[in-house]
């Protein structure tokens, strides 16, 4: 019986299962063309310090356009972009990207922001990635402390002694570091003390869990976690005001959410910046 069902549901699934390939490697090849084409952007989105509510920097975050106004959810092609490879090329530029706005947030005299940039694990496994981080620093002249990398507990998980390694000379270097998505990777805690680590970035899932009235069990143990390690912690995903002084509350630093302000273009990010100083 469990023989035919197989059978059976296999015919069912196969054609699905191929188209499914055949649109995955159709926008694999039209991803590569369009960053050839220098059609991807870089985005940002605020981070602000819970109390004062201040900007203290701000995350990158891919967008590819779909051509008819719209744009393809990263959720979508990074990881088809890590699958390819092409994350590699990507990411460099996403850096670079990265650099050239730190540059031009201290032309614009905001001299003390940073800017967090995500890095896929084929980006560490790709030789050269230190030296490349360093080189981007140099080429868009920024002080390396302006700028942070975030990485995922599986990204540690993968290649651990490569990502130690990685990190360590960055660290060095003075770049910062933030685990992003904590608490929803399989990880072990001992990376926590073996990683030189600056930030702990509290998922989007666990400060959603915060609902009037309702303590959020995980988001606790998290900034306690961070505060008794010496981390940093940021609540990702703040949506509501309840959740923000629930997190003030925890004793958590800052927050990066659509109640603040959501990703939006360089152009945009420099308006909003002047109209905070402004106001
Ligand atoms: P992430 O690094 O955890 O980025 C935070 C995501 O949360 C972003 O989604 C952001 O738009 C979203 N977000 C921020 N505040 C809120 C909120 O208040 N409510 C809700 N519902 N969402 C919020 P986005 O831009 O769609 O990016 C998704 C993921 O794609 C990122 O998660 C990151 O893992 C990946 N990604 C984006 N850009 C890059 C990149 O340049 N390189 C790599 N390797 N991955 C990237
Ligand atoms: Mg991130
Ligand atoms: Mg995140
Ligand atoms: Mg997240």
């Amino acid at each position: 019986r469990a023989k035919g069902k197989l059978t059976e549901n296999f015919e069912y699934f196969a054609p699905e299962i191929e188209e499914r390939t055949t649109r995955q490697l159709d926008m694999i090849r039209r991803l590569r063309t369009d960053f050839a084409e220098r059609k991807l952007e870089l985005w940002f989105q605020p981070q602000v310090d819970l109390v004062t509510e201040n900007v203290v920097g701000m995350e990158g975050l891919l967008r590819w356009p779909d051509g008819n106004g719209g744009y393809i959810p990263p959720s979508e092609f990074v990881p088809l972009a890590e699958y390819s490879g092409l994350i590699v090329d990507i990411g460099q530029w996403v850096l670079e990207e990265s650099c050239r706005c730190i540059n031009q947030l201290e032309q614009a005299g905001y001299d003390t922001l940073r800017v967090a940039v995500n890095i896929s694990i084929p980006q560490f496994r790709d030789r050269g990635f230190v030296q490349r981080v360093k080189d981007a620093l140099t080429t868009y002249n920024c002080p390396p402390n302006r700028l942070e990398l975030e990485i995922t507990e599986s990204v540690v998980m993968d290649e651990p002694q490569i990502v130690i390694d990685a990190l360590k000379a960055l660290k060095e270097h003075g770049v910062a570091i933030a685990i992003d998505d904590f608490g929803t990777g399989f990880s072990s805690m001992s990376y926590l003390q073996k990683l030189p680590l600056d930030r702990l970035k509290v998922d989007r899932s666990f400060v959603s869990d915060i609902k009037p009235g309702k303590s959020a069990v995980i988001a606790e143990t998290i900034v306690t976690l961070g505060n008794k390690l010496g981390l940093s912690t940021i609540a990702e995903g703040v949506e509501r005001r309840e959740q923000a002084s629930y997190m003030i509350k925890l004793g958590c630093d800052e927050a990066q959410g659509f109640l603040f302000a959501k990703p939006m273009p360089i152009v945009e990010l420099m308006d909003y910046l002047n109209s905070k100083q402004d106001s």
